[in-house]
């Protein structure tokens, strides 16, 4: 079997769009309605992805407005830009997050997986998936709608999709398909 990879993940996003929701529902499995929203912390979990074992390191940030967002970390492999479909200043702000993350990095191909969380709440519903697939395309990174609520809403499990979905990307980064 081959050895364990660590991998380093950063969730980013505006102000309550689920960030430590998301984190907490895939590392514990577990949806906690109120969760101190000025803690960054760092949560372990090891898991597979298409027979490989990962310890994945999930950085999950806390900054309070686009100002204060970026990690201070520089040994991360791929970012999670979380945004509320419920909430358009925060889709707004996914842009100049992501803006930032480029002029910081200097890497035009940093493996991103945009997500816009809380797709239960269908009434309050303001960017549609449309907008948001357009805007992934727009960056070359993979689009998912997710909930950390619900995370069965039909029988797969979107938020561990979201982290499987960017460690494959990694993956992807690190061995890139040579241009014919
Ligand atoms: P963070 O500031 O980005 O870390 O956001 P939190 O994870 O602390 O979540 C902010 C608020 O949104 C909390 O009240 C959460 O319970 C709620 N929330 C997070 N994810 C979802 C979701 O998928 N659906 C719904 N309905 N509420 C959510
Ligand atoms: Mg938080």
């Amino acid at each position: 079997p081959s050895k364990l990879k660590e991998r380093k993940i950063a969730i980013m996003g505006y102000r309550s769009v689920g960030k430590s929701s998301l984190s907490i529902q895939f590392v514990e499995g577990q949806f906690v309605d109120s969760y101190d929203p000025t803690i960054e912390n760092t949560f372990v979990k090891t898991t597979k992805v298409s027979n490989q074992e990962y310890e994945l390191k999930l950085v999950d940030t806390a900054g309070q407005d686009e100002y204060s967002i970026l990690p201070t970390h520089y040994d991360i492999h791929g970012y999670v830009l979380v945004y509320s479909i419920a909430s358009p200043k925060s889709f707004e702000i996914i842009q100049i997050i992501y803006d930032k993350l480029l002029d910081m990095t200097g890497n035009v191909h940093l493996p991103i997986v945009l997500v816009g969380n809380k797709k239960d709440l269908h009434m309050d519903r303001v960017v549609t998936q449309e907008e948001g697939r357009k805007l992934a395309d727009s960056w070359k990174a993979v689009f998912l709608e997710a909930s950390a609520k619900q995370n069965e809403v039909t029988s797969k499990k979107c938020v561990a999709d979201i982290f499987h979905t960017m460690l494959m990307e990694i993956e992807k980064a690190n061995n890139p398909v040579p241009n014919p």
